[in-house]
């Protein structure tokens, strides 16, 4: 056997109390939402973040469909987002009707692009709602104060940011709101889980109205009130005590799990310098001081698909399983019919055909060598 290891893509990370979490909520009795485990994560999130409150939810779609119910968008306004992006970004608002002006991202940090924002503002814009591709944001103090000086609101969808920080300050604390994602591909995982992260103390009752179908039941379930009722649109957002006991076990170990990451993400980056001086492929952008990354994703840029391509079949070949990304949503079939005429993006179009990205998982750094060297071998 030419190749005796096989690289999975991702492997979800067991600290190993999360057994001992569950079956704790399981001997308590209480299974819903809003419990012991439930408190604890949002308690941690809370301080993390330095947010007004934090509301787990069970998924980060659900905390992005939160964002549009609780700024009560509607087909009367537009939002700006990237369109190289998870689809639930797009989805979350255009379940209320809302316009969607996808806008092209930097060539260097695969986010949405300052100067291109403020090009796409018009009387309808209420929103802009950043993405921080593989955890990272270096515009984000720029973005922020771009939607200060145009009275925007700054949404982050961070599903991939936990973690990451920008001045010492966590990504997910810049926006009125920003959306975390604990699913399995994500650094802190409960297998499917969110949260929602507000910033903003005039938002939170009624995230919780919206959290809860519409209803004041949390406010009851604190004793504030003696019944609780239907106040406004809602839906089913809690997430079970089951996944949140497998949260906290998780969340307990951030500290390790994402200096493991930061590291492998920079035994990638000191790996495959010398390789990407030669011109095959770029590495991403060089961090800046500044900049404190989670190691979510690393990826490479080749100068065209076929490049790409013929490397990830290649690799895959050894057992290392490397994978392209997001497929843009401006150029896909709904869109076209349903969402807004598609518009030239070719930064988008070119970042989707030519990026793939490496293995990335807790324990990785004991592979790393065999995988850099892999990819030496591919190019010699
Ligand atoms: C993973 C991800 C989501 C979706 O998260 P779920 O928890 O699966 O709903 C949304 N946006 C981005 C950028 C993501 O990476």
């Amino acid at each position: 056997m030419p190749f005796p290891l096989d690289i999975p893509f991702n492997r979800p990370y067991l600290t190993g109390n999360e057994l001992a979490y569950i079956n704790d909520a399981c001997q308590s009795g209480h299974l819903s939402g809003c419990g012991k485990y439930t408190e604890l994560c949002e308690t941690w999130l809370q301080l993390h973040f330095g947010a007004q409150r934090v509301l787990l939810t069970h998924s980060c779609t659900a905390a992005l469909e939160m964002c549009a119910l609780i700024l009560d968008l509607s087909d009367d306004d537009e939002i700006i987002m990237p369109s190289y992006t998870f689809v639930s970004t797009a989805n979350a608002f255009k379940l209320r009707n809302v316009n969607i002006k996808f806008v092209d991202i930097s060539e260097e940090t695969l986010c949405l692009d300052p100067a291109l924002i403020i090009q796409a503002i018009n009387k309808k814009t209420k929103a802009v709602v950043v993405v921080s591709y593989a955890g990272r944001n270096p515009h984000i103090e720029q973005i922020s104060q771009i939607c200060k000086a145009y009275n925007l609101v700054l949404i982050e969808d961070n599903a991939q940011g936990l973690g990451s920080t920008y001045n010492g300050q966590p990504l997910g604390s810049y926006g009125a709101m920003s959306c975390l994602s604990f699913h399995e591909t994500k650094n802190i995982s409960c297998g499917e889980g969110g949260a929602l992260i507000i910033n903003d103390a005039n938002l939170i009752e009624k995230a919780e109205w919206i959290r809860e179908k519409g209803t004041n039941r949390s406010a009851f379930g604190r004793g504030e009130v003696d019944k609780y009722t239907w106040l406004s649109l809602g839906s089913s957002y809690v997430p079970s005590e089951l996944n949140a006991s497998y949260l906290w076990a998780q969340l307990q170990s951030f500290e390790s799990i994402t200096a493991i990451r930061h590291d492998a993400w920079y035994g990638y980056l000191n790996g495959l310098t010398g390789l990407a001086k030669r011109g095959s492929f770029k590495l991403p952008l060089h961090p800046n001081k500044e900049e404190y990354i989670n190691g979510h994703i690393f990826y490479l840029l080749f100068p065209h698909s076929q490049a790409r391509d013929s490397f990830n079949r290649k690799m895959n070949l050894k057992n290392i399983n490397c994978i392209f990304h997001y497929i843009p949503l401006h150029s896909s079939p709904f869109n076209i019919l349903n969402v807004s005429s598609a518009n030239d993006l070719p930064i988008t179009d070119n970042i989707s055909s030519c990026l793939t990205r490496l293995p990335m998982w807790v324990g990785i750094d004991k592979y790393q060598a065999y995988i850099t060297e892999a990819i030496h071998a591919v190019f010699n």
